[in-house]
């Protein structure tokens, strides 16, 4: 649990600017991880910062049972940008915990238990959400988990319409799978799971932990599936670095959500971040740019390493190359040689999940980088 050591010294971060992070030593590096995708807006962002700033001096924190400006508005502001009628919001810090929600809200609404997930999948660590999560490696030491989850195959319309039944609770779906090594959705899949779960009376909720926040060219993937889901959950990149998830939800849903709370749940100035976050990724239309310079990268990477590699799939800036002889070694490579901070996404997926405002020079800077580390396999 050390983050990635490439060599005998880590790479200690010490400053950042846009999509450049600095060392201690002052070495510049392309950030296309954004850290799991949490700075979609790039580091050091002025308009999050100036409002954070504000908020702070105003007011840093105060329990969610006294109604505040920052949390209203932010509250608003999601109600307004969700899909459909999502127009409720909790407010958490994190995504597991968002997920957590999620399956804990569907199982009050409902009265059922039953979970419906997907192989591969990730949805967090704590005990429910880890549950549903796929891989055993993360599951296995705090056995037993929460029960009563099925997994059906990613992509697989049939399997998850069978595994749909009177006694699902949710079913719990990443319209891009991000851990489980970028592997977009089909809009087939994920409408049947729409459509059973409609009719079943199960709440359909999708993890947009990753994909949310415009990273799949719309603000929110359920856009671009054309599905509007019960729930949508959201973290990493929704206060652009500051630790903040979500729970959205239909009216059923929030009007039938059990006991549920969270002390620190949206304080100001977290709202306060998250709401500067949120408004500039609408206002300046930060979805359409990476739905551009993502097919840029994806159109770029086919071109130049697509015959050295397994294969370049993706879905707007959330782009996987897997690549023949291991993602850490291409990793190494693209750190230590030419400056670019990437990340793994199973052990042969290289994951980019640049800022949103990455531009088309900074994509070619890190195709030439992977050109000479794929070609040396
Ligand atoms: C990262 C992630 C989570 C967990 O978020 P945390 O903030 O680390 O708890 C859940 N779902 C998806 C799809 C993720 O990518």
């Amino acid at each position: 649990m050390t983050g990635f050591v490439f060599s005998e010294k880590p790479i200690q971060i010490e400053e950042g600017d846009g999509t450049t992070l600095y060392d201690d030593d002052g070495t510049a590096y392309l950030d296309f991880g954004a850290s799991y995708a949490c700075v979609p807006l790039g580091h050091g962002h002025k308009g999050v910062r100036d409002a954070v700033t504000e908020q702070f001096e105003k007011l840093t924190y105060v329990q969610a049972s006294y109604p505040n400006a920052a949390r209203t508005a932010l509250y608003d502001l999601l109600a307004e940008t969700a899909p459909g009628d999502i127009d409720y919001t909790w407010l958490c810090n994190s995504g597991t915990e968002a997920n957590e929600a999620a399956l804990k809200f569907a199982r009050s609404a409902t009265g059922e238990s039953k979970v419906v997930a997907t192989m591969q999948g990730f949805h967090g660590r704590t005990m429910g959400s880890l549950a549903t999560t796929w891989k055993s490696k993360y599951k296995e030491p705090y056995e037993p988990l929460m029960g009563d989850v099925e997994f059906v195959p990613y992509g697989d319309p049939e399997a998850m319409a069978e595994a749909i039944d009177d006694e699902t609770a949710a079913v719990i779906v990443e319209p891009v799978q991000g851990e489980g090594g970028i592997n977009p959705g089909t809009k087939e899949f994920l409408q049947t799971a729409r459509v059973e779960t409609a009719t079943s009376g199960a709440a359909l909720v999708f993890d947009e932990v990753q994909t949310g926040m415009g990273r799949t060219g719309t603000l929110w993937a359920s856009e671009w599936a054309d599905v509007v889901p019960d729930m949508i959950t959201a973290a990493k990149g929704l206060g652009n670095g500051f630790p903040v998830g979500a729970t959205l939800c239909r009216e059923w849903i929030a009007n039938n959500y059990g006991s549920h709370a969270s002390t620190f749940s949206g304080g100001p100035v977290i709202s306060a971040a998250a709401g500067a976050t949120v408004s500039t990724i609408v206002d300046e239309d930060v979805p359409t740019h990476a739905s551009d310079v993502g097919a840029y990268m994806q159109e770029r990477l086919e071109a130049a390493v697509g015959d050295d590699v397994r294969d370049v799939r993706g879905e707007g800036l959330m782009v996987g190359v897997e690549v023949g002889r291991g993602a850490n070694r291409a990793l190494k490579g693209l750190a230590m040689d030419h400056g670019v901070l990437a990340l793994p996404a199973g052990r042969t997926v290289v994951r980019f999940l640049p800022p949103l405002t990455v531009t088309e020079d900074e994509v070619d800077q890190v195709v030439d980088a992977m050109v000479e580390v794929v070609g040396d396999e």
